[in-house]
């Protein structure tokens, strides 16, 4: 069995990643256990904090190495909080915090102008040194709603409305979420292409 570890410690995109690769002959090890420590996000894109998370866990653990740095775009916002999405309301903030400051800034923005999108960028890392990383990017489309609703999933779930569904993706239920989301995209990109990438043909 092929092992790789996974640099995140959010419990909700372990669940994630393991939902999908674990239909692969795949080993995925949270960096958490292996004691390796969050790298401070440093890029100024998706695919660079990626990058940057996954060259940390490869380099740590001697291992391929799998990331994912992912957020939200609010086009209302000039696409904010985008990056930053982790850390909107402040460093030491949480959900809830986060939350409730794009409702406030979204405050009378009618329903049309609240669109927004979240984008995923995985990248796969051979070896920490590795000169070509493999990155995966997906997004998924939405609005922004006027109150929270729904208790699945995590982040800004519980306001991401999604027309298609006529719900919140955090009313969907998990295995839903997963194959139409932004994540859940990126890792079907990368699945796809697992057997190339372990036997080195990529
Ligand atoms: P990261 O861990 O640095 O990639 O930060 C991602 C942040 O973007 C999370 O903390 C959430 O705030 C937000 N986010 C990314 N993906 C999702 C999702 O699937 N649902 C809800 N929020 C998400």
């Amino acid at each position: 069995m092929s092992k790789i570890v996974l640099a995140s410690n959010n419990l909700h995109k372990i669940k994630e990643f393991e939902a999908i690769l674990g239909r692969e002959n795949i080993e995925l090890i949270p960096q958490s256990q292996l004691e390796i420590p969050e790298v401070p996000e440093t890029g100024l894109t998706f695919v660079e904090n990626s990058i940057l998370k996954a060259r940390n866990a490869s380099l740590l653990a001697n291992l391929p190495a799998i990331a994912d740095d992912s957020g939200i775009e609010v086009d209302a916002l000039s696409g904010r909080p985008g990056i930053y999405s982790a850390r909107y309301a402040g460093e030491e903030c949480d959900d809830e915090a986060n939350n409730k400051l794009l409702l406030k800034e979204l405050k009378g923005v009618p329903l049309e102008k609240r669109t927004a999108r979240y984008r995923c960028s995985i990248v796969f890392l051979r070896k920490y040194d590795y000169p070509t990383p493999k990155i995966f990017d997906a997004t998924w489309e939405g609005f922004i709603g006027t109150e929270e609703v729904g208790k699945n999933g995590f982040g800004y779930d519980p306001l991401f409305y999604l027309p298609e569904f006529q719900c919140t993706a955090a009313e969907l239920p998990e295995n839903q979420k997963n194959s139409v989301s932004h994540r859940g995209k990126a890792l079907e990109a990368f699945q796809m292409e697992i057997k190339a990438l372990f036997a080195k043909k990529i």
